[in-house]
C-alpha cells in the first residue's frame, strides 16, 4: 500500500488498477501517510497559506435537472431568486473590505443572465477590483460565450465534470446533459486561457471504485489548474433523497491523492466537507487542502441556494464567516492570506 503512495508521490500517476487498490483498502494509517506527503508537498508551494474565495451565489434557477441537485429545475419547493448587478457588486465590496482577493460568481444554467447581462457584470466587477481574480461557474455555455466572459475581465472557470464514467454520468444527469459536452466545455475553457476547476462528488448513487479511478484518470489528462471534491449530500426534495452521504474519510483520502497529483494545485476543503462534520474543513486541509470558499452572498438569499441539506454557514453573516474560518485554519497552523492565489507559473 505504502509503496503504491511512494509511487504516486514521485509518478503523480498511477495505473487504473492501482488506484482501485488504493481506495479500496486504505486504512487510518496508509491515509495519515499519504496526508503526510500532501502536507509537505503543499507546504513547499504554499507554505502555510491558505487562499480564500468569495463565494456569490447570484442565481438559484436552472434550466437543467440533474437528479442530486437541490435547485434543479423540477424541484417546486425552492424559493426561486436572482441578484441584481447592484446586489453583486455590493457583495464584492463587502468581499474586498474582509480581504478576499477572488470573487466566485456561481448559479445555475439561468437564460435571464444573458451573455450581454454577464459582460456587463463581470467588466464592472473588473473595474472596480483590477487586483482581484474573477471565477465563474454557471455551467456549460458554448466556445464563444466562454471567450467573451473572459475577454470581459473573467480569469477562471470552475465546472465539475462529476463523474469521468459514461454509465454513472447517465445515472446522474437526464438525457439532455453528456459527459462529452461536459469534457468539451472544460477543454474550451483551457483553450481559450481560464485557469480551469473540475471536480466530482464522493458517494454519489451508483459510483463505484472504478468511477473514481476514472475521475483521477481523466483529471490527469485534464491537467486543470483546481480540483473541487466534496461529499455527496442528499437533497430531500430530488429523486436522490433518500442515499446515502458520501464518506468523510474517502474524501480526505483523495484529497491527499489529489495533492500528489497536482503538488501546486488549488484544491478547496469544500462547504459539503464542513457539513458532513464540524471538523471537515480543518480536516481537508490537514489532508492536502490550500482554499476554502465561504460565502458572500446576502444572508437573505443564502438557505435559498442549497445544492444539498443542511448546508451550514447560511445564517451568518459575511464578517463573521471570515472571523471563525481564520480561526479555524489557525487551529491546524496555517494562515489565511489576502492574496488572489494564483495557479503558480500560469501566465495569462
Ligand atoms: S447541478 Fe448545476 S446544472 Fe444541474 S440542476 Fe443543479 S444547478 Fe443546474
Amino acid at each position: 500500500m505504502k509503496n503504491l503512495i511512494d509511487k504516486l508521490y514521485k509518478t503523480q500517476t498511477l495505473e487504473k488498477d492501482e488506484f482501485i487498490y488504493l481506495l479500496e483498502n486504505y486504512n487510518k494509517e496508509t491515509s495519515e501517510y499519504l496526508f503526510s506527503l500532501a502536507r509537505a508537498l503543499s507546504g513547499k508551494y504554499f507554505g502555510n497559506e491558505v487562499y480564500t474565495r468569495g463565494l456569490i451565489e447570484f442565481t438559484n434557477y436552472c434550466k437543467n435537472d440533474c437528479y442530486y441537485c437541490g435547485i434543479r429545475r423540477s424541484n417546486k419547493n425552492v424559493n426561486r431568486y436572482r441578484l441584481t448587478k447592484e446586489e453583486i457588486l455590493s457583495c464584492c465590496e463587502t468581499g474586498y473590505e474582509l480581504g478576499f482577493r477572488t470573487f466566485v460568481l456561481q448559479g445555475g444554467e439561468d437564460g435571464a443572465f444573458t451573455d450581454k447581462a454577464m459582460v456587463d457584470i463581470v467588466k464592472s466587477i473588473r473595474e472596480g477590483y483590477p487586483d482581484c481574480a474573477i471565477t465563474l461557474s454557471f455551467g456549460e455555455k458554448s466556445y464563444d460565450q466562454y471567450l467573451k466572459y473572459y475577454e470581459a475581465g473573467a480569469n477562471r472557470y470552475l465546472l465539475r465534470h462529476e463523474t469521468a464514467d459514461e454509465a454513472h454520468y447517465s445515472a446522474l444527469h437526464p438525457d439532455s446533459l453528456s459527459l462529452e459536452n461536459r469534457k468539451e466545455c472544460l477543454r474550451n475553457l483551457k483553450k481559450i486561457g481560464y485557469q480551469v476547476g473540475t471536480g466530482f462528488m464522493v458517494g454519489s448513487p451508483y459510483q463505484t471504485t472504478k468511477c473514481l479511478a476514472e475521475d483521477l484518470l481523466f483529471i490527469k489528462e485534464l491537467s486543470p489548474q483546481m480540483v473541487g471534491i466534496g461529499p455527496f449530500i442528499p437533497h430531500k426534495d430530488t429523486p436522490f433523497g433518500s442515499f446515502p452521504a458520501g464518506s468523510k474519510d474517502l474524501t480526505l483520502f483523495l484529497i491527499g491523492i489529489l495533492r500528489l497529483m497536482i503538488p501546486n494545485g488549488l484544491l478547496p476543503s469544500t462547504t459539503a466537507l464542513g457539513t458532513i462534520d464540524p471538523k471537515g474543513r480543518e480536516a481537508g486541509i490537514l489532508a492536502g487542502a490550500n482554499v476554502l470558499m465561504p460565502n458572500l452572498s446576502p444572508i437573505g438569499v443564502r438557505k435559498k441556494y442549497e445544492l444539498y441539506d443542511n448546508k451550514i454557514c447560511t445564517g451568518e453573516e459575511a464578517a463573521e464567516c471570515n472571523v471563525c474560518l481564520r480561526n479555524r485554519v489557525a487551529s491546524v497552523g496555517y494562515n489565511i492570506v489576502e492574496k488572489r492565489g494564483d495557479f503558480i507559473g500560469f501566465e495569462e
